[in-house]
């Protein structure tokens, strides 16, 4: 398969098990591709297997898209990595990363619905850079990051905000509740840009509320993951989100959340109610 620009792979079904495939065709502005864009099905799980194509093909109207990746162990995700979306909140900078993870449950793929948790009276989209492990590895020092990295993604670190401010509610229930961490479009192999030139931008029914771009990240992708696989294996699969910038608000029922990321794509999802007893 030619190898022209990065690689976008995709995780899909057309109505049987989940498949990966490599997405062709022209992309548009946001990297989104064409209307008549093909998916190329894989043989096997590319973390895994390598891109091995099969001579079976899609059109990419024709599947529906699924997180393209469901994390093996985690999602480590990294707050207040940018200083004005620390200062929007009121917050310091912290002096070395703030961490929590996410379970692989919260996890979500494109155009899937997102729970508004009925305890809650206010729910934040954060769009994010999210970098996908290709490698387990541990102690890695900066210089060899691009090694254990596959890709990158879309992330949206949808926040239960009243579950953080208190004491008795740590993050876990605020970052993890299900739904909470819709990943997407695709996973864009290796070499995009810069990785640290990236637009961020993120709309609520069509609106621009966000805006950044993740040359202000306060700690870099190379700097995060030295510093988590310090004390912490990362496995292929696992999820590293880098931070939100300033722009954060709430979200309601109703409402569709729209995070783009020049190169990478546009991640789509809506909020809706969550029944109780779900
Ligand atoms: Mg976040």
């Amino acid at each position: 398969m030619d190898r022209l620009g990065p690689v976008r792979i995709a995780r899909f079904t057309a109505g049987d098990d989940p498949a990966y495939g490599v997405v062709g065709g022209d992309l548009d502005q946001f990297g989104q591709p064409a209307e008549d864009a093909v998916v190329v099905e894989l043989s096997g799980d590319p973390l895994y297997a390598g891109i091995q194509p099969t001579q079976t093909e899609h059109r990419l109207s024709d599947v529906r898209l699924l997180a393209p990746v469901i994390p093996r162990s985690k999602v480590v995700a990294i707050g207040r990595n940018y200083r004005a979306h620390a200062a929007e909140l009121g917050n310091d900078v912290p002096e070395e990363p703030l961490m929590f993870l996410k379970p692989n449950t919260s996890v979500v793929g494109p155009g899937d619905q997102v729970f508004y948790p009925t305890q809650s009276e206010r729910l934040d989209y954060e769009g994010e850079l999210a970098v996908v492990i290709g490698r387990i590895c541990r102690d890695v020092p900066p210089e060899q990051a691009t090694d254990v990295i596959f890709g990158y993604t879309i992330a949206n670190d949808v926040t239960v905000r009243d579950f953080v401010r208190n004491f008795y509610r740590p993050p876990v229930r605020a970052k993890g509740w299900d739904t909470l961490c819709p990943l997407g479009p695709y996973l864009v192999e290796g070499e995009i840009a810069d990785p640290h030139q990236l637009e961020l931008r993120a709309y609520v029914n069509g609106e621009l509320r966000q805006r950044g771009n993740t040359q202000q990240l306060l700690r870099g992708v190379p700097e995060l993951i030295e510093f988590i696989t310090g004390f912490m294996t990362l496995e292929p699969g696992d999820i590293l989100l880098t931070g939100t910038p300033r722009g954060v608000s709430h979200v309601y029922p109703g409402d569709v959340m729209r995070l783009e990321i020049d190169g990478i794509g546009a991640l789509e999802n809506a909020i809706i109610a969550e029944s109780p007893g779900v």
